[in-house]
């Protein structure tokens, strides 16, 4: 009985979290520092429920295909990459949406990882990917020059470092009340 409740409202939340068919820009999408991230799949592996998240990744699959979502390209390593919003007023970020993307648009979405932290830029030392290569996919998938990079990136970083300087509550929107 409750397997079925939950499994509607997986179905109820996926339709609101998987907006198919448009494209978005791509975008800098830095995390608060103080916020210790904790990703619907981890969610999901902890709880033990990886079935219900194999669920997501097909449904995901068979809404946007093996493209990415944000630059099309084909992949069949796609991440799931989650969307935020931030109500600055009341410090809660807000679990909007999740898509597949492919390898460079979740690093680019995520470059407090990739380019502060030791690991992150250890990882990409290995990878053989350098600042250059972010910039030169950013600018391709958005049709746009250095410069507007530098725009958005400055732009990135003083948000990044106001919201750093407080606690975040995390909304993983109708997610939380199944678990
Ligand atoms: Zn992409």
């Amino acid at each position: 009985m409750f397997r079925k409740r939950y499994r509607k409202v997986i179905k109820i939340q996926m339709s609101k979290l998987i907006r198919s068919k448009s494209s978005r820009k791509l975008e800098v999408e830095l995390l608060p520092s103080t916020v210790k991230s904790k990703s619907l799949f981890q969610i999901y592996n902890k709880k033990r429920r990886l079935d219900e998240w194999k669920e997501i990744k097909d449904e995901l699959l068979r809404r946007e295909g093996n493209k990415c979502w944000i630059c099309g390209k084909k992949s069949i390593h796609l991440h799931v990459s989650e969307f935020w919003d931030f109500d600055d007023k009341n410090r809660i970020m807000i679990l909007t949406e999740i898509h597949h993307v492919c390898d460079m648009c979740h690093k680019i979405k995520r470059t407090d990882f990739w380019f502060f932290t030791d690991y992150g830029k250890e990882q990409l030392k290995q990878l053989g990917l350098s600042n250059e290569d972010f910039i030169k996919h950013y600018c391709k998938v958005n049709k746009c020059k250095l410069k507007d990079f530098g725009k958005n990136w400055r732009k990135a970083i003083d948000t990044w470092k106001e919201r750093s300087r407080f606690d975040w509550q995390q909304d993983y929107g109708e997610f939380i009340s199944i678990h």
